[in-house]
């Protein structure tokens, strides 16, 4: 970009700073939607960033657990986590016994959900 061209761009600006301003203010009002998903995803993309550095940090010290660093990182994905029917919590696939004849091929309750609904079975059972 020559000089001129520089200067006629800035005039053009300072002249219509106003229409400018409104025209840029419409499209985000208008993409207002997109805006908030884009910075959605970056922020969650900078958090898991975050949490990935923080499970390296953790474990460096220990040589060879470059292994389990990966499956701690695979437990931030979205898709390693279920909701328990229970007990409503989210939890990693790994808290969760396999189970024949299920869509997802486990059990629909939490491990420790399982466990406590067979306590309370066996403790009924022997009032
Ligand atoms: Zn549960």
């Amino acid at each position: 970009m020559d000089k001129g061209q520089k200067e006629r761009q800035a005039r053009y600006y300072s002249k219509n700073k106003e229409t400018i301003k409104a025209r840029v203010l419409r499209w985000k009002e208008s993409n207002a939607r997109k805006i908030s998903d884009y910075n959605r995803n970056v922020r969650a993309k900078k958090r898991r960033e975050k949490e990935e550095e923080r499970i390296r940090d953790s474990f460096r010290s220990k040589a060879d657990n470059e292994r389990e660093i990966e499956r701690l990182l695979s437990l931030l994905d979205e898709d390693n986590f279920k909701e328990c029917s229970r007990c409503k919590v989210r939890k990693p696939l790994t808290a969760y016994y396999k189970r024949k004849g299920t869509p997802d091929g486990l059990q629909y309750l939490c491990r420790s959900c399982i466990l406590d609904s067979n306590k309370a079975r066996k403790d009924k059972c022997n009032i």
